[in-house]
């Protein structure tokens, strides 16, 4: 249930429903918006008496969420929900019509130090806003590549510091977070963690935004019931993303599954970024299917950028160089202009 209070009510009767709220057995979440507090009451799926909170002072009416998934959907907050990321050189804001895209590019995984540095002037040139690269790397081969941990941290830092551009990078497990938390701006879930629950609920104790990709087999609702998880920790700077699925198709790596942009949209307030990188697999197709994703109303993109793809320790087959990447800013920013957002 979400009450909706009148605007202009006190702090003593936001305070009031909050201890109502907590005296059922649930657990309240504010959100404060410009005009009006909105409370959203989470817990067990116990029946609870709604005059209860109808008759309480300042309260303007109280709406039942029947979907699963409350704090993301759009029935607890209309607004598009904005998150605002500071570097110390630049602010980001990604998510909400009125701001840019967020432009993440960077190598599947930090191999050195020179690697991961020349990568960040290269995508900043190009037009990117945020750093990607993995220290710790989900690999489906024990023997494969599984990344430089604390030193790669240290080097997307040094990036960071050399360019204004904040950082996203993978965080694989629950003891992993402060650590990573310590050197990035933004945590990423892998798709392979997407429901490790006890991941989800250590992002969720974090102050770090979160960019939880969709599982390769998941459904859009257990996608927002993922984030359901982050946000009913506290951390409501979650960003949602589409990476592709698998499906019978296998010339590509997985198929986008393009539906997911305007549907998770509608039904959540969270930012939406596609990743088109792990969705083809193949670099040829990356600027394609980057059109459409911003087309179809994506708040940002994700994309592997390598400074030498033919030389990658992993993903170089979807990999672009600088030079595509350059180009390719500059045609997503033409589709950008076409649906009134802008890069
Ligand atoms: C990645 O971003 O390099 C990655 C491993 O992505 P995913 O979890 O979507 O496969
Ligand atoms: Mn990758």
């Amino acid at each position: 249930m979400v009450i909706i209070m009148q605007s202009g009510a006190s702090t003593q009767e936001i305070g009031a429903i909050v201890k109502q709220i907590e005296l059922a057995g649930m657990r309240a979440h504010l959100s404060q918006g410009e005009e009006r507090t909105i409370i959203g009451m989470v817990g067990n799926d116990r029946p609870i008496d709604r005059s209860t909170f109808e008759l309480m002072s300042g309260v303007d009416r109280v709406v039942p969420i029947l979907r699963p998934y409350k704090l993301a959907s759009r029935d607890f907050k209309k607004d598009d929900t904005v998150i605002q990321i500071s570097t110390g050189q630049r602010t980001i804001r990604i998510g909400g019509a009125a701001n840019g895209l967020a432009m993440m590019a960077g190598p599947c995984a930090v191999e050195t130090r020179e690697q991961i540095i020349e990568s960040a002037h290269l995508v900043k040139a190009a037009g990117a806003n945020i750093l990607r690269g993995g220290a710790f790397k989900p690999r489906t081969s024990p023997y494969s590549f599984q990344g430089h941990g604390e030193n790669a941290l240290k080097w997307l830092a040094e990036a960071r510091e050399q360019t204004g551009l904040a950082i996203v990078t993978e965080v694989m497990s629950p003891d992993q977070v402060p650590l990573v938390s310590q050197y990035a701006d933004i945590l990423q879930v892998g798709a392979r963690n997407m429901q490790n629950f006890a991941l989800l609920n250590a992002v969720g104790m974090s102050t770090r935004p979160v960019l939880l990709k969709r599982g390769m087999m998941s459904t859009m609702e257990e996608l927002l019931m993922a984030a359901e998880y982050i946000l009913s920790n506290g951390n409501y700077n979650v960003m949602l993303c589409e990476r592709g699925i698998r499906t019978f198709e296998t010339y590509t790596r997985n198929t986008l599954d393009i539906n997911a942009v305007p549907v998770l949209k509608a039904l959540s307030h969270l930012p939406v970024i596609v990743d088109p990188s792990h969705a083809t697999g193949k670099w040829e197709y990356v600027t394609a299917v980057s059109k459409a994703a911003v087309a179809a109303g994506a708040d940002g993109l994700i994309i592997e950028v390598h400074p030498n793809p033919a030389q990658a320790m992993s993903d170089g087959a979807q990999s672009l160089t600088p030079e595509s990447y350059t180009k390719l800013v500059a045609k997503v920013r033409r589709v950008a202009e076409a649906v009134d957002r802008t890069v």
